[in-house]
């Protein structure tokens, strides 16, 4: 249980002093339903202010506080704003605008020839200075009252900085003091402060410790939960695998393996043959050769009598996965089966048996086939295909499956960079594909004008009369997903007034069996130009298709168009992938279509992603969570995610049980972080 020191920190913002109705909407869309959730809200940046006794010793743009008397009203008319024309002590003109019908309550706030106290941003418009609806107007004398700096903090519509500072303040008064997790010698290295005078610092000084500080501890939160899923993992039983060859000899590939290939799979070998089960992520480019691998782990296991299971994302990518290992296991004495929330009735019954009586050797399915009712008899092995999809408590929960704890094998086509791996997936070990099968064609990818549609759709229709195939990616973006679909709905419309029903459209509205007959007519080429929201972006396979059109490219992250382009360039064929650009492009957008003009390597394009998306990051971004991180940034991941992994570690080596006085306070961290689980790991033991 949730220690009582953190109760106040979890108690509802909904309880505050002035929250009503109208704030409730924005307070959820900031996520800010709990205490803590405030506390750990941060200042975007800091506004300063300066004291002046004259205009002349500031600059435009700088936010002043200054003695001002109002001389005289003017107004152009009802439309026009409110210019209460004020002079400095210096008999410098500024005029203070307000904007809005009634300007009868700007009058009464500044009455002429009543010198007041005047706060706000200086701006020039035309000759004039001005400043727009100051942001303060007091009594002289007053001006003590006017903080000097002032943290402007993410907000939303109906949520505005002076009552968000409200808020946290309430939240401020309900800081406990907690028990210090970090290693004293790392607090004094760092010039860190404790946890509740680093929550306070954060609102009420520009601090950068204290914002580190706390960044710092939800990485170590993360890494410490990591470290006991791990440790927990090492004291379970699994099941040795060793298998005889003997299925593996048999299957014939038309190729060899890579040396990449080659590689992981010892390193998986070597994993299997253990009792403690395998945690492990397998890291390849889309095209590597994931799934060989896999199987290779798989036969491994039925050689040794188990039973395996192959988790897919999606039901297209289950059936995918399906056909292709029953193509290549066809002549093996292997049952093979498929199970997803679709079949339903005698088949699912069947499929069910087979499972429980072992009569099924692999069983590929979404994660339907782990639901309960499905029993196996001797579960040995489990892979997971496009990890990045499940969380770390999925992985957990898989893990409780069978009697024995199964070996897992998570598989990922994001080349994800070393820090996020460790960060997102730090429990876990790694085997990196890192070469492609020989014989593969490069990708030729070119940035082109939205402007230059026609010339696009020229080509294409060159493409699909030269009998090729063709993806159009249209961007759908979460905030507008209906006007999305929309323009979405329009460009396949206008595609089909050119190329006929040729064209077929699938989005993310679509219901499954709808969308899946759509792939299915493109795999099959019945449908030529698949146009497209992303939904197309995991795994599917057609090789025939070797043209990639990304409209509005500087719309997607780097590592969305690096997946999306990895749908082509599958075949024989040389493939190419044109990304439309809009009209105005910021500096990143520029650096990120032209870094996928000039190489396919993964890996690359995934370091590069991290470090554009922490330099060009939009305020308020962090919020939303990307890589799972609401305090630190992704520089701080960089940065400290080393550090945090070797402090975890060392802290679980010298007290497994987190019974020490710093090992307690661990416990406190990590229902701060909201890591109850790994809490409950180190119970269970
Ligand atoms: P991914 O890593 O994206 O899952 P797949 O496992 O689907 O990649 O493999 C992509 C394609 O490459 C498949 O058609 C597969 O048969 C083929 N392939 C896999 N390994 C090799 C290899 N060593 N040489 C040539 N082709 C290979
Ligand atoms: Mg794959």
């Amino acid at each position: 249980m949730r220690p009582e020191i953190l109760n106040p920190l979890f108690g509802e913002t909904a309880a505050f002093k002035g929250v009503g109705k109208a704030l409730a909407k924005p307070i959820e869309k900031l996520r800010l339903t709990r205490v803590k959730d405030l506390l750990y809200h941060q200042p975007s940046y800091w506004m300063q202010r300066k004291r002046v006794d004259v205009l002349d010793e500031v600059d435009v743009d700088e936010t002043i506080i200054i003695e001002l008397t109002p001389v005289d009203y003017k107004s152009g008319g009802p439309r026009s704003p409110l210019r209460v024309q004020a002079t400095d002590k210096d008999g410098n003109y500024i005029s203070l605008t307000y904007f809005g019908r009634n300007i009868g309550w700007p009058k009464k706030l500044l009455p002429l020839n009543k010198p007041k106290i005047v706060s706000g941003k200086l701006e020039r418009y035309g000759d004039e200075l001005q400043i727009v609806h100051p942001d303060e107007v007091l009594e002289p004398g007053q001006s003590g009252q006017i903080a000097l700096v002032e943290p402007i903090y993410p907000l939303s519509d109906g949520l505005g900085n002076k009552r968000m500072s409200q808020l946290i303040e309430q939240a401020l008064e309900l800081v406990p003091e907690l028990p210090e997790w970090i290693e004293p010698s790392q607090l004094v290295g760092q010039s860190w402060s404790k946890w509740k005078d680093s929550v306070i610092a954060l609102h009420r000084k520009d601090s950068e410790a204290a914002q580190e500080r706390l960044a710092y501890d939800e990485l170590f939160a993360n890494q410490l939960a990591f470290m006991l899923v791990k440790a927990s993992n090492r004291r379970k039983k699994g099941v040795p695998i060793q298998g005889n060859a003997e299925l593996r000899d048999k299957l014939k590939l038309p190729f060899e393996l890579t040396g990449a290939q080659k590689r992981c799979i010892s390193e998986i070998e070597g994993d299997l043959a253990q009792s403690a089960p395998m945690l492990r992520l397998l890291q390849g480019d889309v095209g590597s050769g994931k799934t060989l691998v896999a199987l290779m782990a798989l036969l491994n296991a039925v050689e040794a009598g188990y039973q395996g299971a192959f988790l897919a994302p999606t039901e297209i990518l289950a059936r995918q996965h399906f056909e292709s290992l029953q193509t290549l296991l066809s002549g093996l004495p292997i049952n093979i089966a498929i199970l997803t929330g679709r079949d339903k009735g005698k088949p699912r019954e069947a499929t069910l048996m087979g499972l429980a009586d072992g009569s099924i050797n692999i069983l590929v399915g979404t994660h339907a086939i782990f639901q309960d009712k499905v029993q196996y008899k001797n579960l040995a092995l489990a892979v997971i295909d496009e990890q990045h999809k499940f969380g770390v408590s999925q992985r957990l929960m898989l893990a409780q499956k069978a009697e024995k704890t199964p070996h897992l094998l998570a598989m990922t086509a994001t080349p994800i960079p070393r820090t996020l791996t460790l960060s997102q997936f730090g429990e876990m070990d790694v085997s990196r594909i890192d070469e492609l099968p020989p014989g593969r064609q490069v990708i030729e990818t070119r940035v082109i004008s939205e402007n230059r549609l026609s010339e696009v759709v020229d080509g294409l229709a060159r493409h699909l009369a030269g009998k090729g195939q063709a993806y159009w990616v249209c961007p759908l973006v979460e905030e507008s997903e209906k006007s999305d679909l929309a323009a979405a709905e329009e460009r396949a419309a206008m595609l089909q007034q050119r190329f006929g029903d040729q064209v077929g459209l699938v989005h993310g509205r679509m219901k499954g069996p709808e969308k899946d007959a759509v792939m299915e007519r493109f795999q099959r080429a019945e449908v030529k130009l698949l146009v497209a929201t992303t939904v197309i972006e995991v795994g599917v396979d057609v090789p025939n298709a070797s043209l990639m059109i990304i409209e509005h490219a500087d719309r997607f992250g780097l590592a969305q168009l690096h997946q999306l382009r990895g749908r082509v360039g599958r075949g024989s064929e040389k493939s190419n992938c044109l990304l439309l650009r809009g009209e105005v492009l910021s500096e990143t957008a520029r650096a990120r279509l032209s870094l996928l003009r000039e190489t396919n390597d993964g890996f690359r394009i995934a370091e590069e992603d991290l470090r554009l998306r922490g330099a060009g990051e939009i305020l308020g971004t962090r919020q939303s969570g990307e890589a799972g991180f609401r305090v630190a940034s992704p520089e701080q991941v960089t940065a400290y995610i080393g550090t945090a992994t070797d402090d975890a570690r060392l802290l679980l080596d010298r007290d497994g049980g987190l019974d020490s006085e710093r090992g307690k306070a661990a416990r406190v961290a990590l229902y701060l972080f909201e890591k109850d689980w790994g809490v409950s790991l180190l119970r269970s033991g």
